[in-house]
């Protein structure tokens, strides 16, 4: 491996790390890099949180002192958000994939039958178990028009209004495909997993009947996820659901119906606090913009490089996959770039290739530092 070709790139890489500690920028789509801030804070209350003496995860969670945590999460989520009073917030065990489950077993109570989206692999999981509690109808699925890989647009879709709701993922975080606009469902309760774009541009969960994610791409770290549930959907589930996966049950205990991920939940606290410090969603979403768009640029630019085999309307802003024309490239150029501090590179083992996550804990010099790489990379194998 040319290690000193890429010089230029440590030697730059290294002075924009002078005002941090982390050794490498890791580009992996989840878990994925937290903030320098969130970690330092967390180590430095390790060993006693607020004058405890013990740490936040040795406390019991019906204490008063995790009663603070949890309820300022909940509070700097809802003004991140703008959540309307009509919605409670969950902080749920089990990750994205509980909720899978969880969907439809508290809202096919009435109609056993939803409409879900196949935008990719994390759509067709939600399908996957959806399918186990009731009907599903696959109202419409990812496009391909000229090798570019298209979300469908909605007139395309066959919608059944009398479904319980209709199930989206709004970004596909292997695919890379992302929504740029919101479903029209009228009555029917839209439900969205957002778990890799959550937090990343502002929404209006108005819209929405359920919003869920797991934490580890963009509100923290793996073991919790967030729910946002509409107060009308909260209803007695199928009669089989386990008491763990009721959302009633939850929304009654105030998501502490049993030991919730305590760590997790403080983690996504942490986090939560460091973007509004930072200036709040509309700031990411600008910080985002930028990040995406020159990232999509320098690959547009050099299509005897690389490509990006998606259509300009349905790219994501978040995790941005791109294939080397020389397919035996491929692995020289993930080298060259660990060894230049650019980590994590590798695309999803179904996908191959390489993808970029750059959630909001990804700054833009980052980017501009794979960037440079990217152009030495040309440069020096042209
Ligand atoms: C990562 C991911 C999941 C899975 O989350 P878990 O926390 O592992 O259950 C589900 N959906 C999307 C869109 C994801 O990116």
């Amino acid at each position: 491996m040319p290690d000193d070709v890429y010089a230029d790139i440590k030697n730059a890489n290294q002075s924009l790390r002078k005002h941090t500690m982390r050794k490498v920028w890791n580009f992996n789509a989840g878990p994925a890099m937290l903030p320098e801030e969130v970690l330092t804070q967390a180590q430095a209350e390790m060993l006693d949180w607020h004058g405890t003496g013990m740490s936040i995860m040795e406390l019991g969670h019906r204490g008063p002192e995790f009663k603070i945590v949890a309820d300022q999460a909940e509070a700097d989520l809802r003004e991140l958000m703008d959540i309307p009073k009509n919605y409670h917030v969950l902080f749920l065990p089990g990750g994205a994939t509980a909720q899978f489950a969880m969907v439809p077993l508290n809202l096919f109570s009435k109609d056993h039958h939803a409409d879900y989206i196949d935008t990719g692999i994390w759509s067709k999981k939600a399908i996957d178990e959806a399918k186990r509690y009731g009907d599903v109808n696959i109202a419409a699925k990812l496009e391909i028009h000229n090798d570019l890989l298209q979300i469908p647009t909605q007139e395309k879709w066959s919608l059944n209004p009398q479904s319980a709701y209709v199930h989206y993922t709004p970004n596909e975080t292997i695919e890379g495909v992302q929504f740029h606009w919101v479903p029209k469902t009228g009555d029917v309760p839209l439900v969205a997993d957002m778990s890799s774009m959550i937090l990343a541009q502002p929404i209006d969960v108005s819209q929405y009947g359920i919003i869920y994610a797991g934490a580890q791409k963009n509100i923290g770290q793996a073991g919790i996820a967030v729910v946002i549930i509409r107060d009308d959907l909260i209803n007695d589930p199928l009669s089989h659901t386990p008491t763990l996966y009721n959302y009633k049950i939850h929304v009654e205990n105030k998501s502490f119906y049993n030991t919730p991920p305590t760590y997790s939940w403080y983690i996504a606290g942490l986090v939560l606090a460091w973007m509004k410090k930072q200036g709040g969603v509309k700031k990411f979403a600008e910080i985002n913009k930028r990040k995406s768009q020159k990232l999509y640029a320098m690959i547009d630019s050099h299509k005897d490089f690389f490509i990006n085999a998606i259509h300009h309307d349905s790219r994501s802003i978040m995790n941005i996959p791109f294939n080397l024309t020389s397919p035996e490239l491929t692995q020289e150029f993930l080298d060259s770039a660990t060894a230049a501090g650019l980590t994590n590179l590798k695309g999803h083992r179904l996908s191959g290739g390489v993808r970029a996550s750059i959630y909001n804990a990804m700054p833009e010099e980052a980017v501009d530092t794979l960037i440079d790489f990217m152009k030495e990379f040309i440069r020096t194998r042209g």
